[in-house]
């Protein structure tokens, strides 16, 4: 079983493919995470991502894709995948379709998880990553608690350079123009399902969770 979690930057994508992850024993494909780990590189390929990750742009199909099907190929996560931040574009929807058909494999279900703009802001701005468990916190809506792993004293508190108000503008315009349509091409395929973003996290999990199981019964 592979899903798509889809929705517009802050939506909780992250956060619930972490949830997914525990529960289903899946392997979470997030393009962003991968974008970032070549820009920590600081080579110049890493910087050359880093501009454009800064821009609010998105990165160009070709480099997206070859990251990607690394990842599809590997028999480790057949069919165990939830693509995170991927497809953001008609072309990668397609091109997701033609990788995943040659390694015989499919999308079993796209999950649109829905959430407000003026939501969506707030989230971002506020959204901080612990260095030590790499959780996600949210100085406003979900303070930072103790670090799982080692505690508080030996973290700390990172944010992503593109979470910063112009850049989420733009990041968001751009999913307007270019990521949204892509649930018109799944809803006609007849696999998406659409789920209120603006719940609580535990309660947007639990309809996951119910969802996910009914497709594998
Ligand atoms: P994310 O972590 O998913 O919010 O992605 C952060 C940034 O990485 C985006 O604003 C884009 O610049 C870039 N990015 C992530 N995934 C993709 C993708 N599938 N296609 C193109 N650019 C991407």
């Amino acid at each position: 079983m592979n899903l798509v979690i889809f929705g517009p930057p802050g939506a909780g994508k992250g956060t619930q493919s972490a949830k997914l992850v525990k529960e289903f024993n899946l392997f979470q494909l997030s393009t962003g995470d991968l974008l970032r780990d070549e820009v920590s590189k600081k080579n110049e390929f890493g910087n050359k991502i880093d501009e454009i990750l800064k821009s609010g742009e998105l990165v160009s199909d070709e480099i997206i894709n070859n990251l990607i099907e690394n990842k599809i190929s590997n028999p480790q996560y057949k069919n165990q995948i939830i693509f995170d931040g991927f497809p953001r574009n008609l072309e990668q929807a397609k091109s997701l379709d033609n990788l995943l058909k040659k390694y015989n494999q499919e999308i079993s279900l796209v999950i649109n998880l829905k959430v407000d703009n003026r939501i969506l802001v707030k989230r971002i701005t506020c959204r901080v990553t612990c260095s030590l468990c790499s959780k996600t916190f949210n100085t406003f809506f979900d303070p930072p608690k103790t670090c799982e792993l080692k505690g508080c004293e030996q973290r700390k508190l990172n944010k992503r350079s593109d979470d910063n108000e112009t850049t989420i503008v733009k990041r968001l315009k751009t999913y307007d123009e270019k990521t949204f349509p892509v649930l018109d091409y799944y809803q006609k395929k007849g696999i998406m399902k659409n789920i209120d973003g603006m719940q609580e996290i535990s309660a947007i999990s639990e309809q996951l969770f119910t969802l996910i199981q009914g497709i594998r019964s």
